[in-house]
């Protein structure tokens, strides 16, 4: 019997590669009692299988890297068991497709939230996304030192 009062094991595998590879960000959540923002509907944080990627999309940098995360989530959703993923001010979802606009209280532009689906939420690996954060992680090197090159 899989215990949903805490985090499950794809949202700690996400949480620990991303940890290893993208210092820039400096906290991330998973397992939370709570409603969605302005509803009445528990949140999937409740059952700990959505994570939140804490990055600002109002710093260029950070947006950035949020916005490649993105896209590679959405792309590989299906393999990775992603139901839905938000992040400023834009939603993607397996029901609905996307990104289209959120409609949502909070505007997601101090995290990115990545929810995944029961099923998918207890892969203890997800290898279809390693690929991905490598090659992200050179290219933000690169960006970093080409900007540290001008300064
Ligand atoms: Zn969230």
């Amino acid at each position: 019997m899989t215990d949903w009062k805490r985090p499950q094991p794809a949202p700690l595998y996400l949480r620990q590669r991303l940890r290893a590879n993208f210092p820039e960000i400096t906290k991330m959540g998973i397992y939370n009692d709570r409603n969605i923002a302005g509803t009445t509907k528990k949140s999937a944080h409740a059952e700990g299988r959505a994570i939140d990627i804490h990055l600002n999309a109002n710093i260029p940098s950070q947006r950035t890297l949020g916005d490649q995360l993105v896209s590679a989530l959405i792309r590989k959703a299906l393999p990775l068991g992603i139901d839905n993923v938000i992040w400023n001010r834009q939603i993607w979802s397996r029901a609905k497709g996307g990104p289209r606009l959120y409609k949502g209280k909070s505007p997601h532009t101090d995290h990115i939230h990545v929810e995944f689906t029961r099923a998918g939420s207890q892969q203890s690996i997800l290898q279809a996304i390693e690929m991905d954060i490598a090659i992200i992680r050179s290219g933000m090197e690169d960006l970093n030192k080409a900007h540290d090159s001008m300064a």
